[in-house]
């Protein structure tokens, strides 16, 4: 397909850690609220806005929280890999509004100390939760061919875009430097399954769109990144494989014996050299099936043509990426790919304080890297002092906060802060459009590319007709309306002043 639709749904990690009680004073109220409480608070405002804790939003995404602890934003459909990564960070910054919010709540209500929000993969607990890709497909893609292209290429597509773990010592190993979070956390190939089994490739047949026509293809491996310059590279790398799956070309063969055993193997060894073995027996490394893989998309694109502005780019990168892996030399990617920009960090503060890769001020600056505060996430520290590269800009995710994608998110969004404005009730999900006093009135809209529907625009023209008794309300009557302050007109959320910048270490 030249034309993609891509999502992508981020579920965070929530701590909450009371401050120390001073010296010679008791501990006082300040126990730690249990992640599934701090989740209700986080999610307070979104409940009292949507009377749900499963909303959308005017831009277009998804606002969810499950049972359990961990909020999930997903992204509206993007049709532009810069718009995606946009949109990704824009639900960073909406939880981090969320969670100032909270911190203002939970000190109301007596808990001292600070409140975390995480976009990482796994918590101290060694619980896992996920960052998942969804790509449109076409419905005639042979699934036999798709996932033995596939599977392998992410399998080790962590060398490229893994956000990187300090690992602990245990019994059976000393502490190191991985390159993924989720790769232990994987246990199938491919299944319809996902908390159960947690596959790599999930088969759940859900499109959104004309089932005739096509499918979304379910990706549950990939680690949450930071840097949008490695998103970049793991959603564009990704889109250009699927081109390949989708044309038919030949691609060659790296279908593993043991998938899943060979992504941990991966992952542990950071010296690339780690082999595993492919069906038929031959053993490859990472770096070689990766480099089997550009080629074969690079050829491709050679006869077939570029389908976007940022091909050559993402080819760039990804060469960059494998010769840093094959060479040992990771400065060639410490700006731009996630595992290897918390490498170094963790790397300099193990320098400086004199410390062994066990201690356990490596594992806090590991989590630290992953904090969605602008003030105190330490990627976001990195970011400010000039020390990585980024592909979008902080207005282009300020813009992503309140503004759909020119896909069918556009259309949701304007239904959304349309019914809003008119203080109408309306229910939307990914293809259906409802305004509650008009049941029968249901809007399907199948196609994610559209950016206007007819039916859409007249059933919300009646909103201003005599006859609905609806009127346009005002900014005020409107924040009136909606219970919750910080939840204010079109997601446009209020925090405190910046706080002063805290040390790097
Ligand atoms: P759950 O999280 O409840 O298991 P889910 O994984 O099926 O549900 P959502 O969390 O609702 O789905 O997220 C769906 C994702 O798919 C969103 O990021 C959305 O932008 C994207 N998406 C929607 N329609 C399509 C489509 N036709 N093709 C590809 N992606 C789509
Ligand atoms: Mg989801
Ligand atoms: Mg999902």
């Amino acid at each position: 397909m030249d034309r993609r639709v891509y999502g992508v749904e981020t579920e965070f990690g929530l701590v909450h850690r009371p401050a120390a009680a001073p010296e010679g004073v008791a501990a006082g109220p300040g126990r730690g609220l249990p992640p599934d409480e701090l989740a209700r608070y986080l999610f307070r405002p979104v409940v009292e806005f949507g009377r749900s804790s499963n909303i959308f939003i005017p831009n277009g995404s998804r606002l969810y929280l499950d049972v359990g602890s961990h909020p999930e934003y997903a992204t509206a459909e993007c049709a532009d890999l810069l718009d995606l990564i946009a949109c990704d960070r824009a639900g960073e910054a909406i939880m981090h509004d969320l969670a100032v919010w909270t911190q203002e709540r939970i000190t109301a209500d007596g808990f001292n100390g600070q409140v975390y929000v995480l976009k990482n993969n796994v918590d101290s607990a060694g619980n896992s939760y996920g960052s998942h890709e969804n790509y449109l497909i076409p419905r005639t893609t042979h699934f036999r061919r798709l996932s033995s292209i596939l599977l392998p290429f992410l399998v080790t597509r962590q060398i490229i875009a893994g956000a990187g773990r300090v690992v602990p010592s245990d019994t059976e190993r000393e502490a190191h430097f991985a390159f993924s979070q989720r790769a232990d956390h994987m246990w199938e190939g491919i299944s319809s399954a996902t908390t159960r089994s947690r596959p790599i490739i999930n088969t759940r047949d859900e499109p959104h769109a004309d089932a005739a026509e096509h499918r979304r293809l379910h990706v549950i491996v990939g680690d949450s990144n930071m840097s949008s310059t490695t998103s970049l590279l793991r959603y564009g790398s990704t889109d250009l494989v699927l081109r390949m799956v989708e044309s038919g070309v030949p691609v060659g063969d790296f279908e593993l014996e043991n998938p899943i055993g060979a992504i941990r193997h991966i992952s542990h060894d950071i010296t690339g050299q780690a082999k595993v073995r492919i069906r038929g027996g031959d053993e490859f490394t990472a770096v070689e099936i990766q480099r089997g893989l550009l080629e074969r998309a690079q050829r491709f694109v050679r006869q077939h043509g570029a389908h976007h502005e940022h091909v050559q780019e993402i080819f760039e990168l990804w060469e960059r990426a494998l010769e840093a892996v094959q060479t040992g030399d990771h400065s060639l990617i410490d700006r731009d790919i996630d595992w290897a920009i918390k490498k170094r960090l963790v790397e300099d503060v193990a320098n400086r304080q004199g410390i062994g890769f066990d201690h356990p001020r490596l594992e806090q600056i590991d989590m630290a890297y992953h904090d969605v505060n602008p003030q105190r996430g330490l990627f976001h520290l990195l970011r400010r002092r000039g020390l990585v590269n980024e592909v979008i800009t902080d207005e282009q995710v300020q813009q992503a906060m309140v503004t759909p994608p020119a896909t069918r998110a556009a259309i949701r969004g304007e239904f959304l802060s349309t019914a809003r404005a008119y203080g109408a009730e309306c229910t939307v999900d990914w293809v259906h459009h409802k305004l509650v006093d008009r049941p029968l009135e249901t809007v399907m809209l199948k196609d994610p590319f559209a950016t206007e529907d007819p039916r859409i625009e007249s059933l919300l023209a009646r909103l201003g007709d005599p006859s609905t008794q609806l009127r346009e309300l005002s900014l005020a009557e409107r924040q009136q309306q909606s219970a919750s302050v910080a939840l204010s007109d079109r997601y446009v959320l209020a925090g405190p002043a910046a706080a002063a910048e805290p040390p790097l270490i």
